[in-house]
């Protein structure tokens, strides 16, 4: 107890004299310690911390990828370096050869092959190259900065434009460094019209590109009479055509596509053949005569490229032969390879080799008539014994082959199994107009008559003339 009480007071005074340095050591001690620990801690820390970037992450240092892509051009920044660079541009046009590509075109205008290549890849986001043709005209564009010469080392490709289709133009432009993109621009076109009025005096298809018809156009014109006429035995000397028609141009008076034939006539031996155009109610066309028919008939009367017949008044040196007792069809000479057209609608009933006949078509029709082919060079492709063929459609095309002494087409038309004189057959046409069919085409009639009138009153008739005051008048 005493040495209780003694140590206890002893204590007691101890305790507070010295519980301060007594609890500033131990308080100092703790806090060494706890130096220790975070010491200890912290550089453990650092070091599992270089240890782990050591064995973890170095490795995966090289792993960041840098982007072969720039980066997306900033909006803000280009409209600023637009702003501060006005840029002065020339253009060089090339066009497209055989065996030819945009890549080969550029390079062959010196173009980087880095911008190129960009230029071309934002291209083919919104059009395939591979599509344009031959022929395809392409500007390539140079800027520099505003006030240098044109030779200025800053001078770079800037793009390149082209017309794909006659209504529209894709211009691929630069926006930056390597950055280029493609703006569409729709071409307004309007249309003029053009008339022909000329004497035959060798062949229809001379007479109409004569008068600067392109030869599509001449085409489609004769295709237009192969219902009603042989162009190879009905064509005479003085056989007068008429032609209106269209073209379309573009804002700089250019030509940029063929229009339509709006109306023609052929006057064939004194008869007049007269045509007029008309449009349905659905978008589509018809060619109708003054009474209001159809110019389609059931058969064609030239099944064959008319503008490709060797015909000339008096062939008679070429047997163009007729339709007699011992030759049971007509004779169309053409050079070989040009495009035989089925008759009419119908299925085929005969494809194949048929003795003197050569390669043979035969396809039946509606009314129990037929129509075969003879001396084919071959066939059109994927046509086969129970196809079905549309009016006009290419069959095949002329040749030689079976019992003929030269490339020529020979046309039979069948009644119920029997050879018939298709120059004897008169087939009605297709359809005729109704009563609001009719008076459609008697509006079309006035129209075309005032617009032929209009440009036949200049000083030659016979010249086909454009007429920039009727530029902007639409064809009904
Ligand atoms: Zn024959």
């Amino acid at each position: 107890m005493n040495a209780d009480i003694n140590t206890a007071p002893q204590a007691v005074p101890q305790a507070q004299d010295q519980p301060v340095d007594a609890v500033l050591l131990a308080q100092q001690a703790r806090r060494r310690r706890a130096r220790l620990r975070f010491s200890i801690a912290a550089f453990a820390a650092v070091f599992s911390i270089g240890w782990l970037a050591q064995t973890m992450l170095a490795p995966e240092m090289p792993k960041p990828v840098l982007s072969a892509k720039p980066a997306p051009p900033h909006a803000a920044i280009q409209t600023q370096w637009a702003g501060l660079a006005p840029m002065q541009r020339s253009h060089a046009s090339d066009m497209l050869v055989s065996g030819d590509s945009l890549a080969a075109l550029l390079a062959r205008a010196g173009i980087n092959a880095v911008e190129a290549d960009a230029a071309l890849d934002a291209l083919r986001n919104e059009f395939d190259p591979r599509r344009l043709k031959v022929g395809q005209k392409v500007r390539i564009f140079t800027e520099w900065p505003a006030g240098a010469a044109a030779d200025t080392d800053a001078a770079r490709f800037a793009g390149f434009d082209f017309i794909p289709e006659p209504r529209q133009r894709l211009i691929v432009r630069r926006t930056s460094h390597l950055g280029f993109e493609v703006v569409k621009q729709v071409r307004p076109l309007s249309e003029r019209f053009f008339f022909t009025d000329t004497l035959v005096s060798s062949s229809v298809y001379e007479a109409a590109r004569g008068s600067g018809m392109s030869p599509n156009l001449v085409v489609e014109l004769i295709r237009l009479f192969s219902f009603s006429i042989d162009f190879q035995r009905d064509m005479r000397e003085g056989d007068q055509l008429e032609v209106l028609y269209t073209r379309r141009f573009d804002d700089n008076n250019q030509l940029a596509e063929e229009g339509d034939i709006v109306f023609a006539a052929l006057t064939n031996r004194g008869k007049r053949y007269a045509y007029w155009r008309l449009a349905h109610d659905d978008g589509s066309n018809g060619y109708y005569d003054d009474e209001g028919r159809s110019v389609s008939r059931l058969l064609m009367r030239t099944p064959v490229d008319g503008a490709r017949l060797s015909s000339r008044f008096g062939m008679r040196r070429h047997p163009i032969l007729g339709y007699t007792r011992l030759h049971r069809g007509l004779d169309f000479a053409a050079p070989r390879g040009t495009p035989i057209y089925a008759a009419g609608n119908g299925t085929i009933e005969a494809l194949g080799r048929n003795g003197d006949y050569g390669r043979y078509i035969r396809i039946r029709h509606r009314n129990g008539y037929a129509t075969a082919y003879a001396h084919m060079s071959r066939y059109a492709r994927r046509l086969k014994k129970g196809s079905e063929v549309r009016q006009g459609q290419v069959i095949g095309y002329v040749g030689a082959s079976g019992l003929a002494t030269g490339p020529h087409l020979h046309y039979e038309v069948l009644r119920h199994k029997k050879p018939v004189n298709p120059r004897d057959i008169n087939v009605p046409p297709q359809h005729a107009l109704e009563e609001a069919g009719l008076e459609k085409l008697r509006n079309a009639q006035t129209a075309i008559g005032a617009r032929i009138n209009a440009l036949a009153t200049n000083d030659n008739r016979l010249r086909s003339l454009p007429r920039r005051n009727l530029s902007t008048v639409q064809n009904r």
